[in-house]
């Protein structure tokens, strides 16, 4: 028995109360002045949020047309990128580039495993044509997070963008733009940001902005330039999702009301009481040092089928988690903890965990798991601004 779905997926996100209630508001045009006061104040904090000067782009779409939006805006047919390929997320970057008819080159890495600075330094030294580095923030299918800082070093010193999925880290984990700089920075409004799918937001550097602007635009629908111009009148170029853009308003205004440092903090926190929750269950981790701070990856044990432990911890325990993709299908369970869920969900994402594993297997961990868990969660709350998080620090 239970009231309620707990949605432990790395997108959708619940959603909180006061999101809800800004998105039944009653509409406005999207023409009109109502709109644009509405727009500034996103804008503002949408440049908070992002790290950056620029201006940042919300679209009609989800987070993949984003990225379709930066390779059609920054790169012409026949020219050459690379793409950092260590998951389903990193393959996406590859098909959306080949339809643009670019030359793909690719870092693939096996999955579980972070792209080094080594790496893109001996590809960017050994093939100067590379005119841009796609890359995941934090890649979703396997929990990984991607060293975007030390990447960008090596590209912003070089004729190279650096273009990054942030689908799963903004709002999630620290990635300021401007400071770090990267060129383009994406994300979708139904992870990090508490709100329903559907809307999409992308930021350029001043040095993307100037390829984009000199490009031929690929895309009727997604000519960055053109939606800039209607973007800094507080309006968009074409008719807007006016009811999700209300709402991030709102939840703009949470993420950022006691500071972004808050929010990575307990997203650190939660990943360190699913991290020490799953090891205290006897299960291995699938990211094993550079993980993301959004979901966990977790591997099953031998002849546990996964399909069968997502039902059960569904209809059973009403949460609902990831599977596994592609090859890690059947194999391993994704714990999203991201937006708008706390402390208390992800302890019943263990005890449900725990529970199907046991009726699917008869395998089991120390049984005080939950006490592990929440130990290490007390534990990351009190890492005090300025200490140097592993993988990541909250700053510089
Ligand atoms: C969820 C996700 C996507 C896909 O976003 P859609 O909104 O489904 O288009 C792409 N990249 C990453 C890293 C994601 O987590």
């Amino acid at each position: 028995m239970f009231n309620k779905l707990r949605l432990l997926t790395p997108g959708p996100t619940p959603l909180p109360e006061r999101v809800r209630l800004a998105l039944a508001k009653d509409m406005i045009h999207h023409r009109k002045q109502d709109f644009h006061d509405v727009m500034a104040r996103v804008q503002e904090k949408l440049k908070i949020l992002f790290g950056t000067k620029e201006v940042v782009l919300p679209l009609s779409s989800s987070g993949t047309g984003a990225m379709t939006a930066a390779i059609y805006s920054l790169f012409a047919p026949g020219e050459k990128i690379l793409v950092v390929d260590g998951g389903k997320f990193g393959e996406r970057w590859a098909n959306i580039a080949r339809s643009r008819g670019l030359q793909v080159e690719r870092i693939t890495l096996p999955w579980g495993q972070a792209c080094t600075a080594e790496t893109l330094a001996g590809k960017l030294d050994s093939d100067p044509e590379i005119r841009g580095v796609c890359v995941q923030v934090s890649e979703t299918s396997t929990g990984v997070l991607h060293p975007v800082r030390e990447l960008a070093s090596l590209t912003r010193t070089r004729d190279t963008l650096l273009i990054c999925d942030g689908i799963s880290a903004v709002g999630i984990s620290p990635c300021p733009m401007d400071e770090w700089g990267i060129d383009c920075l994406l994300t979708g409004s139904q992870k990090g940001l508490m709100l329903p799918p559907g809307l999409s937001l992308i930021a350029l550097s001043e040095r993307a902005w100037s390829r984009a602007t000199i490009l031929e635009p690929g895309c009727f629908y997604f000519d960055l330039p053109a939606e800039r111009k209607k973007v800094l009148g507080n309006e968009t170029h074409f008719t807007t999702p006016v009811n999700l853009i209300v709402g991030l308003d709102e939840s703009l205004s949470m993420l950022l009301a006691d500071g972004l440092e808050t929010i990575y903090r307990k997203q650190w926190a939660l990943t360190m009481l699913a991290r020490q929750g799953a090891r205290a269950l006897g299960l291995e981790l699938f990211a094993k040092s550079h993980y993301t701070w959004g979901l966990t990856s977790i591997l099953l044990p031998e002849g546990v089928d996964g399909k069968k432990v997502l039902e059960l911890a569904e209809k059973e325990f009403g949460v609902a988690m990831a599977g596994g993709q592609d090859k890690l299908k059947g194999r391993a369970i994704r714990i999203g903890h991201m937006g708008w869920v706390d402390w208390g969900d992800v302890l019943a994402g263990l005890y449900a965990l725990d529970r199907s594993i046991l009726a699917c297997s008869g395998f089991s961990g120390s049984r005080d798991y939950l006490e592990q868990a929440m130990a290490a969660y007390q534990a990351a709350l009190t890492v005090t601004p300025g200490d140097p998080l592993p993988a990541v620090r909250i700053r510089s």
